[in-house]
């Protein structure tokens, strides 16, 4: 059973195809700068990349390129031998709870959530689109980043603002990175030796964009990032939680607009804004010399560890602390720094098993830790290639 698995960006068209008999992931590929002169292309099958680069007007021709290669190289020979197309989605509001098929309504639906998501809902929408002009017969499933997230109580959810706000605009919190969390609690129950149901844990996605979740009994109850990315943890270049009123003062002293504000705080601010760089890697050779990058480090651990508190607090116990993305998976410093002081909490790690490099999960955790501490890698496609699946095992 091949499943295509399709995550568009504004300007851009991500995709990977699985064999869903065994998971195995038989191509990946990237097309960006979609509408630009030139569009790089790059394909990689098995340890082989592809590159090239062409003019692609729109999000149909992008599709139709990737079409292409995918019969070229002879990784389907037909479109019949597609299964389905699962789609990352980025905003379901509070209508979609779970992976959906793609009807009509669906679609009018996430049109009409675009004022949530006005950079990644419409781009979300041209993949589906552009699948449809491909082939009406094609299944289309929608997973959503905010689905695992709908079980959050109202008093995780609701910010204290006038009632009007979330009663006429919904504004409320919904998180993100439901699809990599709900993976890696999946992942997690495995290697406690229990049913996801049974697995309670605070997650730590920790990429370019990060976020904690609170996991009880195999639900989301409350998560860092809130009505947009922007809430929580200090990130790459957005800065995470920070005073409503400096919005108001950047307006008010400088003179910023709303455009000029949104921009600084998601492009300009985080480690970004704190250091001048964004890639952990960098930041943590630098960081020895750096003052200014020590500083980074330690604002964006201290956010976590301050996460992690309250996490404890609103889970009461938990099975696991668990550490995943880019900096997660392979920052083993990071991890050090954000586990050490949180002995009184259960958390002990171990550090020689911290710098151990394994492919695959691996535990952290001091014998005498009351909480595991894990690595485990995400996999966001095929998460949702597995949630695809599962949609169509419904029909
Ligand atoms: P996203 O998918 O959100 O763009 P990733 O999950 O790929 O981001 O994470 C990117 C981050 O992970 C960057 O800050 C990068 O520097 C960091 N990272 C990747 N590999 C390593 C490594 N070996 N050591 C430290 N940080 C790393």
């Amino acid at each position: 059973m091949r499943v295509l698995i399709l995550n568009a960006g504004s300007s851009s068209l991500k995709f990977k195809l699985y064999n869903m008999n065994d998971r195995e992931c038989l191509c990946t590929g990237l097309i960006e700068k979609i509408a630009k002169d030139e569009s790089p292309v790059s394909v990689s099958i098995k340890e082989q990349t592809h590159k090239k680069a062409l003019h692609i007007k729109d999000h149909t021709e992008a599709l139709n390129v990737l079409f292409d290669l995918l019969f070229e190289w002879g990784l389907i020979v037909t479109i019949d031998e597609l299964r389905a197309v699962g789609h990352r989605v980025v905003h379901g509001g509070e209508l979609y709870s779970e992976a959906t098929l793609i009807d009509e309504e669906v679609l009018e639906n996430l049109r009409r959530l675009i004022p949530l998501a006005p950079l990644h809902n419409p781009a979300n929408i041209a993949g589906i689109e552009a699948v449809r002009l491909r082939s009406k017969e094609l299944i289309q499933v929608a997973v959503f980043d905010t689905a695992f997230h709908q079980s959050m109580p109202a008093a995780a959810y609701r910010y204290a603002v006038p009632n009007e706000l979330y009663e006429h605009e919904r504004v409320r919190r919904y998180g993100f990175h439901g699809t990599s969390h709900g993976y890696i609690l999946k992942e997690l129950a495995m290697l406690l030796n229990k049913t996801p149901e049974q697995s309670s844990a605070i997650s730590l996605h920790l990429g370019n964009g990060a976020s904690a979740c609170a996991i009880k009994n195999g639900k989301s109850i409350d998560t860092s990032m809130g009505m947009t990315p922007l809430e929580g943890l200090v990130m790459g270049s957005r800065s995470g939680d920070l005073d409503p009123g400096i919005v108001f003062f950047l307006h008010r002293r400088k003179g910023y607009t709303i455009d000029q504000i949104d921009t600084l705080l998601n492009t300009r601010s985080g480690l970004l804004g704190l250091c001048g760089e964004n890639d952990m890697r960098t930041l943590l050779k630098k960081a020895k010399e750096d003052e200014n990058c020590r500083l980074a480090l330690d604002v964006f651990v201290y956010r976590i560890k301050k996460y992690i508190g309250a996490y404890l607090a609103v889970l009461g116990k938990t099975d696991a602390l668990v550490f995943t993305a880019g900096i997660g998976e392979h920052a083993s410093a990071v991890r050090e720094m954000v586990c050490s002081g949180l002995e009184g909490l259960g958390i002990v790690i171990d550090k020689g098993e911290n710098l151990s490099k394994k492919d695959g999960a691996f535990s952290i955790h001091a014998k005498d830790s009351a909480i595991k501490i894990f690595v485990i890698p995400t996999d966001e496609e095929l998460e949702i290639a597995l949630q695809t699946k599962d949609v169509l095992l419904d029909l």
